[in-house]
């Protein structure tokens, strides 16, 4: 791998605590070209810098694209700590598929991360609740209008130090519970981390928030009964003891914190149902009293407790606004794996 080394470094942020989302970024990017003559190639580790499209680009104008989000931690021994990467390279493959975009070769690029990483583990932030974000993108870049598959592409990777997704940190989130907007449709592009599934979601997203809550909760689009997802996190609810979370019926991301929690939920007993799940089964049992938890999973946010959910104008609180016990263990038990503070039980950390 070609590394070309830059000739200043920046600074790096100060203060640990006030990291945000996505505010700051390293000195170096993974980057790597596809055409259909050499397939990809040009990997290199370079500078991060702007770089210049002419508009004309395709993913400006059918947004072709597709994206990833994972974190690397740093230890008190300095060991850089990845969870469970391949996950995600294998997903961006699925992803790939369904946008037409030509398949990497995910343990390449995983030794392209591991490198970029290495060189950039003064950048890893240590303070509790910080992580390294890493976010690997491939856009469409022929420059043609004409609607077709793009024959030429750009992979990168960049990374940010980060605090907590939300300003409020881990305090419950409100809700509200959309039945108007949509965000995918079976047949659509819900399971795949597309790009333009974002842009689908900003609209109902903004509402909500003029309205205080802090995430839209989304049901199917058919029927706008079924509970799918949360702006960027799957969905879990604790039903008289039972823990439910919406079935991957094709319109739900698939998420790799989802899929962590349901293992680390049955390896320590506990019941976890992978179903189609109504709002009003959710709101009937918050009504007599058995809506024991709700909370989201997602890189970005980890566990994110849900406080209240606002139902056709209706406020539902969850556990008395508190976060649940499950929900807590859950968060401990995987940030505890991610940072090395508990045994990494099912190998889901590389350690650099
Ligand atoms: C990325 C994402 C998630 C969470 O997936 P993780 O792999 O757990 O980070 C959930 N929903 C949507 C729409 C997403 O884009």
């Amino acid at each position: 791998m070609e590394i070309i080394k830059a000739t200043k470094l920046k600074e790096k942020p100060a203060d640990q605590s006030k990291l945000g989302f996505g505010k700051y970024f390293t000195d170096y990017m993974f980057t790597m070209r596809y055409n259909t003559e050499k397939g990809w190639h040009d990997a290199k580790i370079e500078p991060y810098a702007p770089v210049s499209f002419d508009l004309a680009t395709t993913v400006f104008h059918y947004a072709q694209g597709i994206f990833e989000g994972l974190k690397a931690f740093k230890n008190e021994k300095g060991e850089i700590r990845v969870f469970r990467p391949e996950e995600n390279f294998k997903r961006m493959n699925r992803s790939a598929e369904r946008m037409c975009i030509p398949a990497i070769d995910e343990k390449f690029v995983l030794e392209g991360l591991f490198e970029l990483l290495k060189l950039e583990k003064d950048w890893i932030p240590t303070a509790p609740g910080t992580a390294l974000y890493i976010r690997p993108t491939i856009i469409a870049t022929k420059i043609a209008l004409g609607v077709h598959a793009s024959t030429e592409y750009l992979f990168f990777i960049i990374l940010s130090p980060v605090g907590s997704y939300y300003a409020h940190g881990l305090a419950p989130t409100r809700l509200l519970v959309e039945d108007y907007y949509t965000r995918a449709t079976v047949g659509g592009t819900g399971e795949s981390k597309c790009i333009a599934n974002y842009a689908v979601s900003l609209k109902a997203g903004e509402e909500a928030e003029k309205k205080g809550f802090d995430q839209v909760l989304w049901l199917d689009a058919n029927e706008k009964k079924y509970v799918e997802e949360v702006g960027s996190m799957n969905m879990f609810f604790v039903i008289d003891g039972e823990v439910v979370t919406p079935a991957l019926v094709g319109s739900i991301l698939p998420g790799i914190t989802r899929k962590s929690s349901i293992e680390l939920l049955r390896a320590n007993g506990y019941k976890v149902s992978e179903r189609r799940v109504s709002i009003d089964e959710v709101i009937e049992a918050q009504k007599c009293g058995k809506l024991n938890e709700a909370f989201g999973t997602g890189t970005a946010a980890v566990i994110s407790p849900v406080g209240t959910m606002e139902y056709k104008g209706v406020d539902y609180v969850v556990n008395g606004g508190e976060m649940g016990k499950i929900t807590k263990w859950l968060y401990d038990t995987i940030t505890g794996i991610q940072t090395g503070r508990l045994e990494d039980k099912f190998g889901w950390v590389t350690k650099l």
